[in-house]
């Protein structure tokens, strides 16, 4: 399942998807350390399986709690997406 974190405002789009197909074989949660200001973690969904979400006090923010990791002008690959070797993650922006 394709799961989407963001929102969007008058500036544009901002989601976080995370193909939690994916998370349900990871043994590593490597997003969680990754990620500078700890905006994933590991949550059992109605399945019982353990798969990454943002966490709820970060939804409304990312595009100001991401800013650091992607300037405008070029950014190296974002630290979540790097860690997650999986290929999980994706952002719309
Ligand atoms: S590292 Fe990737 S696959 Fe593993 S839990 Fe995090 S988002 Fe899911
Ligand atoms: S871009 Fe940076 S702050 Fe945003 S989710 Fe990825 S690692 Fe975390």
């Amino acid at each position: 399942m394709l799961a989407n974190y963001g929102y969007i405002d008058g500036s544009g789009q901002y989601y976080i998807t995370i193909d939690t197909d994916k998370c349900i074989a990871c043994q590593g949660h490597f997003c969680v350390e990754a990620c500078p200001e700890r905006m994933f973690t590991i949550e059992t969904d109605d399945y019982d399986d353990n798969v990454a979400v943002i966490q709820d006090a970060f939804r409304h923010q990312i595009k100001y709690k991401c800013a650091p990791c992607k300037p405008v002008s070029s950014h190296p690959e974002l630290p979540c997406i790097k860690a997650c070797t999986a290929g999980a993650i994706e952002h719309s922006w």
